[in-house]
């Protein structure tokens, strides 16, 4: 399988004019400037005026909410979305098949705008999880745990559901999400980083997202707590981690290179120092966060420590798209000081590595699978290409996983 563009961007090189990358029994075998390659024979498809990427990393999702589409519009408060999203499913019928539809959708989604792999958080690993062994997308599937008040006792049923490698396939991996320092107590936050470490799971927390996320944690006061109240899972022996949110997860032995935070708006710079020394990803939501109105995000502060900040959409309830490409492009426009080289490395080798794949996909390069994206470029004045992807519009032309076209679908050309 060979394919030609008027680009390539190998993301751990330069951009290739006039590239090829070539693919046999699904890893990449040769990548350049474009010449008949010497290790695989087969048909060249050229793609013309387009660069070729590696596949998109959404590091941050719940594919299992693609079904709220425009129906818990954001607004300047996250606290009030919550309360209005929570509602809303719990009106809802939810079961087995409306799961099951609902990340049907967010996957067809995801390789329709060129993403290749996800770290998707689902409440509901059962039922999420065959759909992603079934699907082309490469995958963490990390098993939410909320477990706070009321919700107390389900702990080790969700942390049990989350490790589960029943539904564990060679593209889906597991993973867990204690899902904030908001719904998961201190004793319970401990219990996953125990587990997490046994297991050496990859693990994902929603960081710093409210302003008052600070406040709960050292008080448990605030408008979180009247969150927690109004939902009636608030009860008197809710405690205080009586520190700050990033304290909590290093006490919970959480802080390492397995850990991605999803996030992480309001921050300071001795925990951005702090999360950098441990070697955190951070995934940054671009339109999500600016949905709701937050302050400028720190990213470029954190990649400038070297950290690897990744992008995520969140889901369909809080974002018009599961692309990361319209991400970065957004990206692109609030924070123009990140060059179009850091962009891409951002929207695949960073998410990538936050996921536990950095040696299997985020660059194009021999060995790796060969997931790939085919974005469109203007015929005329390029002289920029990654600038051009990223100032355009136009949504990938294709998307393969492991050398195998996954969008448009292969079946599509007989009609
Ligand atoms: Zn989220």
């Amino acid at each position: 399988m060979i394919l030609r563009a008027r680009y390539v961007a190998p993301v751990d090189g330069p951009v290739i004019d006039d590239g090829f990358v070539a693919a046999e029994g699904g890893r990449i075998v040769e990548v350049g400037p474009w010449k008949k390659p010497r290790t695989t024979t087969g048909e060249t498809l050229d793609y013309g005026d387009a660069v070729i990427v590696p596949g998109f990393v959404n590091a941050h999702t719940h594919l299992d909410l693609s079904d709220l589409g425009g129906k818990v519009p954001p607004g300047a408060d996250l606290i009030d979305w919550l309360s209005r999203l929570m509602k809303l499913r719990s009106a809802m019928t939810v079961d087995e098949t409306t799961v099951a539809e609902a990340v049907r959708l967010g996957v067809e989604q995801s390789l329709a705008s060129g993403v290749t792999t996800v770290g998707d958080v689902t409440s509901s690993p059962d039922w999420t999880r065959p759909m992603l062994a079934r699907s082309y997308l490469r995958s963490v599937s990390y098993g939410e745990v909320i477990a706070i008040g009321q919700r107390r006792g389900l702990l080790e049923r969700r942390l049990a559901a989350a490790l589960s490698r029943d539904w564990a396939a060679p593209r889906v991996r597991v993973g867990v999400s204690p899902h904030s320092p908001y719904t998961v107590e201190p004793a319970a936050m401990k219990r996953c980083g125990e587990e997490a470490e046994k297991h050496l799971a990859s693990v994902c927390v929603h960081l710093l997202e409210s302003p008052h996320e600070e406040e709960f944690a050292r008080l448990a006061s605030g408008p979180l707590r009247e969150y927690l109240v109004g939902l009636k899972v608030w009860d008197e022996r809710v405690a205080a981690a009586d520190c700050d949110p990033v304290e909590l997860l290093r006490r919970s032995g959480l802080l390492n290179s397995r850990l991605l935070l999803a996030h992480v708006n309001y921050v300071s710079d001795a925990q951005i120092a702090l999360l950098g020394e441990c070697g955190v990803s951070i995934a940054y939501c671009p339109r999500t966060h600016a949905a709701f109105g937050h302050p400028p995000h720190r990213c470029a502060d954190m990649l400038a420590r070297g950290m690897s900040v990744c992008i995520g959409t969140d889901s369909l309830a809080s974002n018009p798209s599961l692309s990361v490409l319209d991400e970065l492009r957004h990206v692109r426009r609030a924070h123009p000081e990140i060059s179009p080289e850091t962009l891409l490395r951002m929207g695949t080798l960073h998410g990538a590595k936050a996921l536990g794949f950095g040696e299997e996909v985020g660059t194009l390069s021999p060995r790796r699978w060969a997931d790939m994206t085919v974005v469109p470029i203007e015929p005329k004045s390029v002289k920029d290409p990654l600038a051009a992807i990223f100032s355009g519009k136009l949504p990938p032309l294709a998307s393969y996983v492991a050398g195998k076209r996954v969008h448009p679908a292969e079946s599509a050309d007989a009609r």
